[in-house]
């Protein structure tokens, strides 16, 4: 059904119009707010219309596994704010890793990734990809040499996050993107913590961009999600089957979260950015602080290049305290504001440990060489007052020193 705000999708729209409008279609009920279809499966008008449904003659919803309305909304709208063709939303940051890679790669296929994954997708391409015939090599992020060395004639997928968690090292993604052309390999980049108000990795050169929904898209720690977008050739076919035949989709609901989130991202990606950089620059003129890593810091060996791939640094840092495990974990359990989880992008400050966290299980050799040293602390800054943040985290510091 055509209706009005159908006009409102339109390629040559800014940013902040699409979060806004993109994928908005009103139904017959006039609504303003997008609407939640909370239902399985849909009802056809005659057993020559449900055939038709099934063999692909004639488009439509069959079954929410395969399309949902409030979930198409979601796709649309985050294919337009990546300047992808087209979006397919996943259950979770993971089910759109495992879509992608499932959907492009066959046994005997090869992977060379970047160290600096977040943890689950190490497991993914380790102990399971590996399972199916296609093994991966892991390289340093920022080393291109090492990337290029490490393509074999049966490499088909380059897998990166920039900036990588939790030392926040940035990837050249154009350069990436030449290299994996050179030798016909798809460019995967995991978007998650810029989010395209920050970083277009599609513009850059890269195939298909992952995102977990579940950090800055939703924003505020309430739902599990993801997707992949890329080209209607990389999409449409394999990659689209995974995820209605493998099941990974989407909840109607969850949609509706992060359609909401999407129009009130670059705004609070704005204010995370803006706290971080600040609260960066307080670290770094601690006494007690030896190192702060985040690319807005003149000092950060990638900052001129974060300057030029994104439109602003981020919302998570970390730093290093003198005084290894035990001061780091004395700083952060002399927080009172600041949540103690793993979890990030959310309006909520986060800290955490990575050494015996999220990074816990990496062996120290290997950890100590990707920088994480036992005096590291990760923040994922969020929207609270940057002079609360900084009181929180001074109670520790000024306990060190
Ligand atoms: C959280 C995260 C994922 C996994 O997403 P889930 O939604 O938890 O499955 C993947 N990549 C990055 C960078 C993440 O931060």
């Amino acid at each position: 059904m055509a209706s009005n705000d159908d006009r409102a999708f339109d390629d040559s729209l800014n940013f902040d119009t699409l979060a806004v409008r993109a994928g908005y279609h009103r139904t017959n009920e006039g609504e303003h707010s997008e609407a939640i279809f909370a239902t399985s499966s849909y009802v056809y008008e005659s057993a020559a219309q449900a055939a038709a449904r099934f063999s692909g003659e004639e488009p439509g919803n069959i079954y929410s596994r395969f399309t949902n309305p409030t979930v198409r909304a979601f796709e649309e709208r985050l294919a337009a704010l990546e300047g992808g063709e087209r979006c397919i939303a996943t259950a979770s940051g993971m089910g759109a890793i495992l879509a992608a890679c499932m959907g492009s790669l066959k046994a005997g296929d090869h992977i060379v990734s970047s160290r600096a994954i977040f943890g689950s997708t190490v497991v993914l391409f380790n102990n399971i990809m590996q399972r199916f015939g296609v093994p991966t090599s892991f390289v340093p992020l920022t080393d291109l040499d090492a990337w290029a060395e490490a393509i074999r004639p049966e490499t088909r997928l380059l897998f990166l996050e920039t900036p990588s968690n939790p030392v926040t090292e940035v990837a050249d993604i154009a350069a990436l993107a030449e290299l994996a052309h050179a030798h016909d390999c798809l460019l995967v980049v995991d978007n998650a913590f810029c989010t395209p108000a920050l970083q277009r990795p599609l513009a850059l050169g890269a195939d298909l961009v992952i995102h977990s929904a579940t950090k800055y898209i939703d924003g505020q720690g309430r739902c599990i999600g993801g997707a992949v977008v890329g080209s209607a050739a990389l999409l449409d076919g394999d990659v689209h089957g995974m995820v209605r035949t493998g099941g990974v989709s989407m909840s109607p609901f969850n949609a509706w979260v992060f359609l909401k989130g999407l129009e009130t991202l670059r705004l609070r990606m704005e204010a995370h950015c803006r706290n971080a950089q600040q609260l960066a620059e307080w670290l770094d003129r601690q006494p007690m602080v030896s190192r702060v890593n985040y690319p807005g810091l003149p000092s950060h060996p990638q900052h001129a290049l974060a300057a030029r791939q994104q439109s602003d640094f981020g919302g998570v840092l970390s730093f290093v305290v003198k005084g290894g495990q035990a001061a780091a974990w004395q700083v952060i359990d002399a927080t009172r504001l600041l949540s103690i989880t793993a979890n990030l992008g959310d309006t909520k400050s986060t800290i955490t440990h990575p050494a015996t966290t999220t990074h816990g299980r990496v062996d120290p050799v290997e950890r100590a060489a990707a920088g994480i040293d036992d005096g590291l602390i990760r923040v994922s800054v969020g929207l609270e007052d940057i002079a609360d943040i900084q009181a929180d985290l001074e109670r520790g510091l000024h306990r060190l020193s």
